[in-house]
């Protein structure tokens, strides 16, 4: 099997209350369509994986992880100002997340052109020392400081589609050019961050190492298609070794916090073509995180657009 999804209950505890938007059925609104596309049988399931204190703290810092555990024993009040609420439990959760990530790049580099889709995954918006959006650990962040140190890469990139901007990665490493960054998101001054703009293309000796593409409110599958050539020019001038792909489904038509109005189409079309760039450069590897959505039947279509189109 060339294509491994990350399944099980323990990823699927990484959600807030039933009146958040990320909510505790988003697991199993994508996995009731992955068996309705009878696509289960045809990809291998991996167990989620529990990331340690030591792998988290690749990317955090230790005040905070600790600042987490803490606040998961009671599971009250907030990690941020409002957005991110406690949960019981919440450490070991999000530590799933940023786990299975990690296994699914040593799969991925041990193993010769598998393919790895993680759906609760792509946590873009936490920082190394604070919560923000829904996101308790950057499970980006801790894959992207493992790659570098523990697999000495220096050409990793980072592609996130999701309607929000990927604050917590762009920042965290707008210095560092190792981090080939782009970002197609809904314009921040309509959405949340409110960040992303297309000046902001990297500091220092980074500069130029990131792509950042506002989309209109309402922007449809025509608009993403004419941007799409300057993602994959970005891309190839760059030849990356491996690509991390953020497919959030908030960007489609119908999701209640957002404005874009792509249909699934596009993770299928941004699949095939990151795939293929993949297999051009990056002997093949290529991981995907399921991101944000928060209309169930919107993301159940998106994340299987994408496994589908990862075994094409
Ligand atoms: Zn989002």
């Amino acid at each position: 099997m060339k294509v491994e999804l990350y399944f099980g209950e323990s990823l699927g505890r990484y959600s807030f209350r039933t009146d958040h938007p990320f909510g505790p059925d988003r697991l199993h609104s994508f996995w009731r369509e992955t068996v309705k596309q009878g696509l289960n049988r045809r990809v291998k399931i991996r167990e989620p994986v529990l990331c340690s204190e030591e792998g988290l703290a690749n990317f955090h810092t230790i005040s905070y992880i600790d600042r987490v555990k803490e606040l998961s024993k009671t599971g009250t009040g907030y990690l941020d100002g409002g957005d991110t609420p406690a949960f019981p439990g919440m450490f070991e959760a999000a530590s799933f997340v940023v786990g299975s990530g990690l296994d699914g790049i040593s799969q991925a580099l041990c193993g010769s052109n598998i393919k790895i889709f993680i759906p609760i995954a792509g946590l873009h918006h936490a920082r190394r020392d604070q919560a923000a959006g829904f996101c308790v650990f950057n499970d980006c962040g801790v894959l992207i400081e493992t790659l570098k140190k523990k697999y000495s890469m220096q050409k990793i990139a980072y592609v996130d589609i999701d309607a929000h901007h990927g604050d917590g990665v762009f920042y965290a490493f707008e210095e560092d050019p190792a981090l080939i960054f782009i970002d197609i998101h809904e314009d921040g001054r309509f959405l949340y961050p409110g960040t992303g703009f297309a000046n902001e293309t990297g500091r220092g000796k980074a500069k130029g190492s990131k792509l950042n593409i506002p989309m209109a409110p309402g922007s449809d599958d025509a608009a993403f298609q004419l941007i799409w050539p300057e993602v994959e020019d970005f891309l190839r001038d760059r030849k990356p070794e491996i690509i991390l792909f953020q497919a959030g489904a908030d960007c489609i038509a119908g999701d209640p916090i957002t404005h874009l109005k792509y249909s699934p189409q596009v993770h299928t079309f941004v699949t095939k073509r990151l795939c293929a760039i993949a297999d051009e450069y990056c002997k093949g590897r290529i991981l995907a995180m399921g991101g944000g959505g928060y209309n169930l039947t919107n993301l159940a279509l998106a994340w299987n657009s994408v496994l589908e189109a990862m075994l094409e």
